[in-house]
């Protein structure tokens, strides 16, 4: 199917059913009601000139036109571009000129920042750019006027559909090209494992801009029937617990420091409506697991492991995964997916229980970064194998463990250090919130250690000296940090993510 048909197919099936329901305005739409909002919409861009192949951006947080958009582009085969809602100026005209786009559909603005006067000011710096659209314009209303329907064209579902930008994590973010095939059929595995039916509402507060909203959520719920609820434009623990409740959500989404923020205060709602939900995007520590499944009651809930170039989900545990593996794995690979664990050096398959990069074949992988063939073939070697940059150990049953970034990983004095077995420990500290470990240059060993916490309300902030005594005799002596930092909150990606290069640099910083 295309990702058209297949909603086509849904919409037949579940006309009646809700789709889509904005909690903060109170908006809500059934299946046959948003069908008729994509219908209009793919027909306003065919006449606004839209053809097969064209760019169409979408620049904004949040809302029920995000998915208008998703779904009318998917129809008519426009290629869709999902511009990080976090962009400044310069950014902006970075994807717009990178990924030609040809028309831009914004919201005026987000937060503090004014989309309406950066995109007037990027225009003349942008040839290719021939319309954009405001939501809430004039040319938005007349877009979505219905008007008279001219012929659909054809689709190929392993054309390209999208270019998603990576989170830029480790560096500068690369436009993934992705097909209907494999965003629709990830979208639909992701739903399998949960078990999904139309009965399913699920509560999406991480951004559609990213893979975790458009396709674990949108597309998994659009091929099934399930509801999407968006609690808020851009994620606030309170208006989530609310919709929640509200809304009688039965899955959650989230990146660890969306749960980590929820629980404060989850014990003061509602949530006896979730069953599951998704915890993913980096690593999820056992700890706030085990506080999900207890505390939120989400007694289904899965971990799943995967990146923007893949789709993005290659493993994912299942509900009936003992539950040690169920809170301290990335669980097994995915249906019609491949993976393997390798030696970077040599590429070949390294022994189960042994640590070496992941790499994933299969449906899932993005046809190639967009206009950018000598990264592509960096990352996708000739067996068509998309190389993660992730360490990964497999046990003998398939289960994964992802250890960490390559680019993170800690050389001290000769030593490979992965900074999240450190960060594990750091969570059982009874003061400790949230930690995170980098290196630091080192002139004796190479590295060292450096531990950024955050510390509970009224807790004592942590010295090098009690960290020091915390782990004394319980983490090996090279593997304890030197140095101690606490903070009030990590550097962040709009998708949740550490920024750990930028804490390498600021520590470099303070160490000088
Ligand atoms: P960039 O590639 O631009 O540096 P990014 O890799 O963070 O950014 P994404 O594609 O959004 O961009 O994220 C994919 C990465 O997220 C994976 O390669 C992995 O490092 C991390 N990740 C995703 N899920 C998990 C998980 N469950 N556990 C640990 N890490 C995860
Ligand atoms: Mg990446």
């Amino acid at each position: 199917d295309t990702i058209g048909e297949n909603f086509d197919r849904t919409v037949a099936a579940f006309g009646d059913r809700e789709a889509l329901v904005e909690y903060a305005t109170g908006r809500r739409w059934t299946y046959r009601e948003v069908a008729r909002e994509v219908d209009a919409l793919a027909q306003g861009l065919l006449n606004l000139g839209v053809r097969v192949g064209d760019r169409v951006g979408i620049w904004s947080p949040n809302r029920a036109e995000w998915y208008f958009v998703q779904y009318a582009t998917a129809k008519i085969g426009a290629i869709m571009v999902n511009v990080n809602p976090a962009y400044r100026v310069h950014e902006l005209e970075y994807v717009i000129n990178q990924a030609g786009i040809h028309t831009l559909i914004a919201a005026r603005e987000f937060k503090t920042s004014d989309y309406a006067a950066m995109i007037d000011q990027v225009r003349p710096d942008c040839p290719d750019l021939r319309n954009t659209i405001l939501f809430d314009s004039p040319e938005w209303t007349d877009l979505q006027k219905p008007s008279e329907r001219r012929e659909w064209p054809e689709l190929g579902a392993d054309e390209a559909i999208n270019i998603q930008y990576t989170s830029g994590t480790t560096g500068f973010p690369k436009g993934a090209t992705l097909s209907h095939h494999n965003i629709l059929n990830n979208g639909y595995f992701v739903g399998e494992l949960c078990g999904y039916t139309e009965n399913d509402r699920i509560c999406v507060p991480v951004p559609f801009y990213h893979c975790f909203g458009m396709v674990m959520g949108n597309l998994a719920a659009t091929s099934r029937g399930a509801c999407v609820v968006i609690p808020a434009p851009a994620f606030d623990a309170t208006q989530t617990l609310e919709a929640i409740a509200r809304e009688k959500c039965t899955s959650l989404y989230g990146v660890p420091t969306m749960f980590i923020a929820m629980l404060d205060t989850s014990d003061d709602y509602d949530l006896s409506s979730l069953r599951t939900g998704v915890m993913a995007g980096s690593p999820c520590p056992v700890e706030v697991m085990k506080q999900v499944i207890e505390r939120m009651g989400m007694r289904e809930v899965a971990i799943c492991y995967g990146m923007t170039e893949t789709s993005p989900v290659s493993t994912q545990t299942r509900k009936d995964d003992s539950i040690d593996r169920r809170v301290s794995t990335v669980g097994r690979v995915v249906p019609h997916v491949e993976v393997k664990v390798i030696d970077p050096e040599t590429g070949r398959t390294v022994p189960r229980g042994t640590p070496g990069e992941l790499c994933t074949r299969g449906y899932s992988v993005m046809l190639g970064y967009w206009n950018e063939p000598e990264k592509t073939r960096e990352s996708i070697d000739a067996a068509r194998w998309m190389h993660s940059g992730d360490i990964a150990v497999m046990d003998e049953e398939g289960y994964v463990n992802i250890t960490g970034r390559i680019k993170d990983m800690v050389i001290r004095g000769g030593e490979n250090i992965y900074p999240r077995e450190i960060e594990e420990f750091l969570y059982t500290h009874p003061d400790v919130l949230d930690a995170q470990v980098i290196g630091v240059p080192d002139v004796k060993y190479g590295e060292e250690l450096m531990a950024w916490v955050r510390m509970r309300p009224d807790a004592e902030p942590l010295t090098a000296e009690a960290l020091k005594a915390f782990c004394t005799g319980k983490l090996a002596h090279y593997k304890i940090p030197r140095y101690v930092h606490v903070v009030d909150e990590f550097p962040m990606t709009i998708t949740g993510k550490i920024r750990k290069v930028e804490m390498r640099a600021e520590a470099v910083r303070l160490l000088s």
